[in-house]
């Protein structure tokens, strides 16, 4: 049963009834995959009635691939997720001394899945440690593929490590900058005007679709200018250049206001906003952290280097209620290549006691949803989520920080959230 989703000029096919590969997960994997498919096929049936199925085909990754076939990312499991494009996946634990630094840094690379996408929302009723938690809506594009996150370390000490540094000395004339030589570590962060120009031309391209007012480039460019800087540059360059009538950037703002002055800097600003065009500007790292906390509304799309989307992704997670309730998937825009996840761990603690909370990987299939062009399922699911934090109605995680609410298990709050639909 099912069929294959395909690619056709660009543009998705899908089918009524698509095959998706999906990896359950280790840990709590297995109790939020279960909860969470029920949802989705839920709301699908509310939306489609049966004219619309999602055909879950289970590929393995993980501790159960690693039981069944001694390998914890088998090849099938990849060239299912290249046949069938789109495919969602539980956390995976990654394997201490297996040769592999991560399984999900494996399947990004492998599958060249250079954004990892979070927006990042508020639902009514969650605890939040912000005072107005309401005016976040943030849309986070992380680059995935490049940075420090590419690997290449070298640990103190070995011989590698010593022909990097005779290199470093002896080729690139690098004398003083290294403080003690002898028993230091390196790491090297490649980022390319190529991975970042289609990062950033796919955060414009998101802002545009959905009429959201900004793109933040996100850097630490001042410190790291080869690579950071150029980061922020490039991105100022595309937008100009292939979105030239549909946005207005903070370097045209500043161009105009050493020209002509500041008033008329901000009268083609306040030009740019009436025409609905969006807004591309950027801020320091650091800076960055701290606005988006004073000030989350000044931001809607974000789009950064991987180690910043690291942090930044976790401190606005934590803004709307936790990684419990973050949402993410990781995409290829050209291929089309697209795997939906929750964004947290396998969460061993709790694994197998009713007490994880599911949203996450909900969520995530809510995205994936939407990437189908499935909208009306995925607003049921919505909508539903927010009716039943509304009521209060929760697992564990926030039930202990949210007052007179009912402590629902991972299964109940599911049924809740399918009643709801
Ligand atoms: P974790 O996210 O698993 O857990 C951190 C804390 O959050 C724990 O207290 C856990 O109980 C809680 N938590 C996480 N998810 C929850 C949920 N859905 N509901 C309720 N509580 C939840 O992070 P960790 O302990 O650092 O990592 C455990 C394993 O997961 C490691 O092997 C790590 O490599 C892996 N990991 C995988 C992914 C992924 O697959 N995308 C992401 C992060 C970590």
């Amino acid at each position: 049963m099912g069929e294959k989703i395909t690619l056709e000029n660009d543009i998705l096919k899908v089918p009524d009834q698509p095959i998706i590969p999906f990896i359950e997960g280790d840990g709590i994997g297995k109790d939020i995959t279960t909860a969470s498919q029920k949802v989705l096929d839920a709301a699908v049936a509310k939306a489609y009635g049966s004219k619309r199925k999602l055909e879950w085909k289970e590929v393995l990754a993980g501790g159960k691939a690693f039981n069944s076939t001694g390998e914890y990312l088998p090849e099938k499991t990849l060239e299912a997720f290249r046949e069938y494009l789109v495919g969602i996946k539980g956390p995976l634990e990654t394997p201490v001394g297996g040769g592999i630094r991560s399984l999900n840094v494996a399947l990004r690379q492998t599958l060249d899945l250079y954004v990892c996408l979070r927006p990042v929302r508020w639902f009514k009723g969650v605890p939040s440690p912000i005072r107005y938690p309401s005016m976040v809506d943030m849309h986070i594009f992380r680059e995935n593929t490049e940075d420090i996150y590419a690997g290449i370390e070298f640990q103190s000490g070995e011989e590698k490590t010593e022909k990097f540094l005779d290199f470093l000395v002896n080729e690139m004339g690098i004398t003083t900058q290294i403080r003690f030589p002898e028993n230091s570590s390196f790491g090297v962060k490649p980022i390319s005007k190529d991975g970042s120009e289609r990062l950033i031309r796919a955060a414009i391209q998101y802002a545009i679709d959905r009429r959201l007012p900004s793109v933040t480039l996100v850097h630490k460019g001042n410190i790291m200018k080869f690579t950071e800087g150029a980061f922020k540059n490039w991105g100022y360059d595309l937008a100009e250049t292939e979105f030239a009538n549909q946005v207005f950037t903070w370097r045209q703002y500043q161009q105009i206001e050493s020209e002509k002055g500041q008033l008329d800097a901000q009268k083609a600003l306040e030009q740019a906003k009436k025409e609905d065009k969006v807004i591309v500007k950027d801020v320091i790292t650091d800076a960055f952290l701290q606005d988006s906390l004073l000030h989350p509304y000044d931001h809607s799309v974000i789009a950064t280097m991987n180690l910043n989307g690291d942090y930044v992704s976790d401190q606005l997670a934590a803004m709307v209620g936790g990684i419990g309730i973050s949402p993410g998937a990781n995409i290829n825009y050209q291929s089309g290549f697209a795997i939906f996840e929750a964004t947290h761990g396998t969460a061993p603690n709790i694994a197998g006691t009713g007490k994880a909370n599911p949203s996450s990987l909900i969520l995530s299939g809510v995205m994936m949803l939407e990437y189908l062009g499935w909208h009306e399922a995925a607003e049921h699911v919505f909508d539903a989520m927010e009716h039943t934090f509304a009521k209060r109605r929760v697992t564990s995680d926030l039930h202990a920080m949210m007052e007179s609410s009912t402590l629902l298990s991972t299964t109940e709050f599911a049924d809740e959230i399918i009643r709801n639909i």
